[in-house]
């Protein structure tokens, strides 16, 4: 039965949870990460929206960075969402606050669409969707430059808000706040690959 960790560190865990059930129907099990040892026990990883400063500390302190590092170079499908994906980036710019894990060739600014812009919500066009998507970006951080093995799945104007990069799917918005699945669709697929 496959295994799907959500990090449980900081963040919206009980939706991710939830979403991811959804998605899964039946099919596989969904687990809260929260101790050393228990990432390498699954077949993909969810890293949630919240507070990267908290998550990417406690990721430090717990020895968990290694681990995630290691997983993710093995090949593990993970879904990073919001601060998740700035977790997973090379570069944070203008910002020392949190120690990217460096797993995903790509540029983030935390605050990319200013504090008047808290939360919005956006009709997206997204690579290989047949009709947009509706996303909710909270306080959201966007990726601002690319390296070449990315693959840019959507963007809002100039920065980019969804990209793939082999068995990393990063999203600046909250695929797990909506009904429309397809974002976690493509995660299934990851994890059948
Ligand atoms: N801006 C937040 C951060 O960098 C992320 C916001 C979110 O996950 N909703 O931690």
């Amino acid at each position: 039965m496959t295994r799907i960790g959500v990090l449980a560190l900081q963040g919206d865990v009980s939706e991710h949870v939830l979403a991811m059930q959804r998605a899964l129907s039946g099919k596989g099990e969904v687990l809260e990460i929260r101790r050393p040892g228990e990432i390498s026990s699954c077949d993909g990883l969810v890293l949630p929206g919240g507070e990267s400063t908290s998550i990417s500390r406690q990721l430090e302190i717990s020895g968990m960075a290694q681990e995630l590092k290691a997983a993710a170079r093995s090949g593990m499908p993970i879904l990073a969402t919001c601060a998740g994906l700035v977790l997973v980036s090379r570069k944070i710019e203008g910002d020392a606050k949190v120690r990217p894990l460096g797993l995903m060739d790509i540029k983030i600014d935390r605050n990319a669409f200013g504090p008047q812009r808290e939360s919005f919500e956006a009709d997206l066009l997204v690579e290989g969707f047949d009709r947009p998507y509706r996303a909710v970006f909270i306080r959201a951080p966007a990726i601002v430059d690319v390296g070449g093995k990315v693959q840019v799945l959507a963007r809002i104007g100039e920065v980019v808000v969804g990209a793939r990069q082999d068995n990393l799917l990063a999203l600046a918005f909250h695929p797990e706040l909506t009904e429309d699945m397809r974002f976690h669709q493509i995660f299934q697929k990851m994890l059948e690959a």
